[in-house]
């Protein structure tokens, strides 16, 4: 499923749409494309700049701005490349699967999804949406955000707390962070929410230099019954908590 180093992947491959023309956007598909009557009033417009905030892509063309949702497994394709070969739960490039397309002057842009639980529709405000994970001072930003109790987990997948972390990445900040999946934040000392903050900080560049969401010390692979703490080898936890399936170390996550 695309997290935030994915979405931040996707972006990196747009940039060179920028100052591209759109010659004709495909949005036939009616699910991913609720409203294409925006959308379509684009066509003619220069790309101006496109821009991330948590797992939200947005295409800021002269005229107005489209937003990019990827859902569970969309990927996007430029000029016919894929920055991502395979998403960890599998997507594929199968042309019949691509749901939103543009046309440039020269290029294309094009989402692909067997789900379809991709969204393209025309921006709004998305006050809904926490400091993007991404942002140095996350610290600080986020104090306002946090809910007073909940379970750790849940705070962090909230993306109005925090935008952009999803079930694997949480996962590998609450090993690194020791801190148990399940804690109450209620129970959390500020410095030690505070360490976890700091680890989202850390980790995102790590992750993203790695290849993606699934390359953490408690990898992909490691996701399954039976498995061993990367650092003490004793036997992974699993539960689902904030209604996601969760992995932990009982030995070093308190
Ligand atoms: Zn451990």
């Amino acid at each position: 499923m695309p997290e935030i180093l994915e979405v931040e992947m996707y972006r990196q491959a747009a940039l060179p749409i920028v100052g591209r023309r759109v010659r004709s956007f495909q949005t036939d598909d009616t699910i991913v494309v609720k409203e294409a009557l925006p959308i379509q009033t684009l066509v003619g417009s220069r790309v101006r700049e496109v821009a991330r905030h948590g797992k939200l892509l947005t295409i800021h063309f002269e005229n107005g701005s489209i937003d990019l949702h990827f859902g569970m497994a969309g990927r996007i394709i430029v000029d016919g490349r894929s920055p991502i070969d395979e998403l960890v739960y599998g997507a594929s490039s199968n042309d019949r699967w691509i749901r939103f397309g543009i046309e440039f002057d020269q290029g294309f842009l094009a989402i692909t999804d067997p789900r379809r639980f991709s969204r393209v529709a025309a921006s709004r405000v998305h006050d809904d949406l926490g400091p993007d994970a991404f942002n140095p001072d996350l610290c600080d930003v986020v104090r306002r955000h946090l809910p007073k109790r909940g379970n750790i987990k849940g705070v962090l997948l909230n993306q109005g707390v925090v935008a952009g972390l999803g079930n694997m990445l949480v996962d590998e900040v609450l090993s690194r962070s020791r801190v148990d999946p399940r804690r109450d934040i209620a129970t959390m000392k500020p410095q030690l929410i505070k360490k976890v903050f700091v680890t989202v900080v850390s980790v995102l560049p790590e992750l993203l230099e790695r290849g993606g969401s699934h390359m953490g010390d408690l990898a992909a692979e490691l996701r399954k019954p039976g498995s061993g703490c990367p650092y003490d080898g004793h036997e992974l936890a699993r539960a689902t908590v904030a209604g996601r399936t969760t992995y932990w170390c009982p030995r070093h996550q308190k």
